[in-house]
């Protein structure tokens, strides 16, 4: 069987990383067709399109995955098309989860002292459909001194519950523990309902062992002592920052992969990092997130084979030091898809 992708390289450093990706997974021969996408800050300029007419559509019903780079464009006012297209892909297919591995793969590459590759390896499932980010507020007397600005920090129990249910199954093929991170000492209602639901599917999963942490707790024992972490499951806000730590704990922003995922329905993978326009067109941006990204979008397809051999290919380049210049390597980005592409072709 072979599976529908979407592949969308978007802006800035996007399309370089993306081509590289397509590049390992060719190389892995994954069971997948893709199709490009030529959505973006080019498109919107041209045409004004963010995402046509029928896009959303297409991608539910004939895609099982999204390969994204990543969108953002100094020449478009307020990244109108990211807003759009990333945002709107989120919200409409109703990628609850965001999924983030924290791994880390050399010990030279980590800020922390003393720890290693044992210590570091988490997985952080962030919700990604509501809270600080739903978009509900406003602003009243905008551009006045009293103006007044709002933005509604909005938590549902299913959204609550689902993300959480989400992490514990996850925590139940790795080491089987799960710490849920709020702020429910400060925010009383919105985070007392992340407790009591935590709480109540916890007794579920009797089999994993649970620990909670307020959200400035988890991100001083991230780095005073990530070996405690396995599975992370905190809100969208929080998510956001803690898996930015999380990064840089690991090696930067260029390794880092994520995914956008609704279990069983079209899912979106992207690399952490943003287009990068000091960077783009220079040859120098590490593919290697855009890289895990794909393989962590093959084990969404069930191909595990496939991803678990693109993984160790990232792993060997990193060890063997045959990386990009913000790893401390010398390769350019082409180079180091091609070194991951024979790794994995091997
Ligand atoms: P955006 O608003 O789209 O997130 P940004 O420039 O604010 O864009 P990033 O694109 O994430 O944020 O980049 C932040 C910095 O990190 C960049 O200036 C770049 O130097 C570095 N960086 C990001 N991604 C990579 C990469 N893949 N390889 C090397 N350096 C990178």
């Amino acid at each position: 069987m072979t599976h529908k992708v979407a592949v969308v390289p978007g802006d800035g450093i996007g399309p370089e990383v993306i081509a590289q990706a397509v590049r390992v997974l060719e190389a892995a021969r994954a069971p997948i067709e893709l199709k490009t996408f030529d959505w973006g800050a080019e498109r919107w300029l041209k045409d004004g399109t963010t995402l046509p007419d029928g896009a959303f559509e297409d991608l539910r019903d004939n895609f099982r995955a999204i390969l994204f780079g990543a969108l953002g464009d100094p020449r478009v006012p307020e990244q109108v098309h990211a807003r759009d297209i990333l945002l709107g892909l989120r919200f409409r297919l109703d990628l609850y989860i965001n999924l983030r591995p924290v791994r880390l793969l050399d010990e030279r590459l980590t800020p922390l002292k003393g720890k290693t590759c044992k210590d570091i390896d988490l997985l952080v499932f962030r919700e990604n459909t509501e809270g600080l980010y739903a978009g509900v507020g406003g602003n009243f007397k905008k551009g006045t001194p009293d103006e007044v600005a709002i933005n509604e920090d909005l938590n549902t129990r299913k959204g609550v519950e689902r993300i959480l249910r989400a992490a514990f199954e996850a925590a139940r093929g790795r080491r089987k523990k799960l710490c849920m991170s709020d702020k429910a000492n400060a925010l009383t209602f919105a985070h007392g309902l992340w407790q009591r639901t935590w709480k109540e599917v916890a007794k579920e999963y009797p089999d994993v062992e649970t620990s909670h942490l307020y959200v400035d707790v988890a991100a001083m024992e991230m780095v005073r002592a990530p070996e405690r972490f396995d599975v992370l499951v905190t809100s969208n806000m929080f998510g956001d920052i803690l898996t930015d730590l999380g990064a840089a704990i690991v090696g930067g922003l260029g390794l880092a992969a994520s995914g956008n995922i609704h279990p069983g329905r079209c899912s979106l993978f992207e690399p952490v990092h943003g287009s990068a326009p000091d960077i783009a067109g220079k040859g120098v941006a590490n593919p290697l997130g855009a890289i895990s990204s794909a393989a962590m979008m093959c084990t969404h397809l069930g191909e595990h084979a496939v991803a678990a051999r693109i993984d160790q290919a990232v792993a060997r380049a990193v060890v063997e030091k045959q990386v990009t210049r913000d790893l401390g390597g010398t390769l350019t980005t082409v180079q180091c898809g091609a070194w991951v592409a024979d790794a994995v072709a091997r």
